[in-house]
């Protein structure tokens, strides 16, 4: 797929605010500082799509943007930062979750994980509540320059077990991405497009 026009449409803290059409969307999330916003505007190849920030945490809204006038991307707050306040984060928490509950909209979301450390509890726990909630979720490793190949496949290899010894009977699709060297992001745009034509299959149909 490729990115002819992407735009920001709205920012919110709720979720029956947001867009009130029928578009396919793309959820990312994942911990503060994970390379989120990197991440988006490598994708959309738009140098501030999504503001990157020095200070983590700071987005904490429901961004929705509009691409290629037919499906969006969102972009959700980063998750398990400390210095945000306990109120705070149970607000944006709830927030989170009731998006990502009740958007009908919601065909995938893209949990994103530092290629770097090692299965973090705050991100397997997430994955269960997307598991347990039947929210699908695919896995984007970032910031994959950082790492020799083997190490990084190592690291993959970690979480693949973590998961499966956790009774994950199916592991979700795998991206191994770097923003620093745009990699990784034309699979995602290939693995949306096809989504995306299931989606309107099944609209039509
Ligand atoms: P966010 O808080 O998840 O939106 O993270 P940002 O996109 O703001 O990135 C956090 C930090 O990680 C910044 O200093 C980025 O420059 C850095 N970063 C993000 N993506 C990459 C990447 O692919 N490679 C490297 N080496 N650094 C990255």
């Amino acid at each position: 797929m490729l990115i002819k026009s992407a735009r920001f449409i709205i920012s919110n803290t709720d979720t029956t605010k947001c867009p009130q059409n029928l578009i396919p969307e793309y959820a990312f999330i994942g911990r503060s500082n994970v390379g989120k916003s990197s991440l988006i505007n490598s994708i959309c190849n738009i140098k501030n799509l999504a503001k990157t920030s020095s200070r983590p945490g700071k987005t904490q809204l429901i961004n929705h943007f509009l691409i290629n006038e037919n499906w969006c991307l969102v972009d959700l707050p980063g998750y398990g930062y400390a210095r945000v306040s306990k109120t705070q984060k149970k607000i944006f928490q709830s927030f989170i979750t009731d998006y990502l509950k009740n958007r009908s909209q919601l065909i995938n979301a893209f949990l994103l994980i530092d290629i770097r450390l090692e299965p973090q509890p705050i991100d397997l726990s997430f994955m269960k509540w997307l598991g347990k909630n039947l929210i699908p979720f695919s896995i984007v490793f970032t910031k994959a320059d950082k790492l020799k190949p083997k190490v990084i496949g190592r690291n993959v290899k970690d979480y693949i077990d973590k998961m499966l010894s956790s009774h994950w009977e199916e592991i979700p699709h795998i991206f191994i991405t770097s923003s620093l060297h745009n990699s990784g992001g034309k699979e995602i745009l290939t693995y949306i497009d096809k989504l995306n034509s299931n989606y309107s299959e099944k609209s039509f149909n």
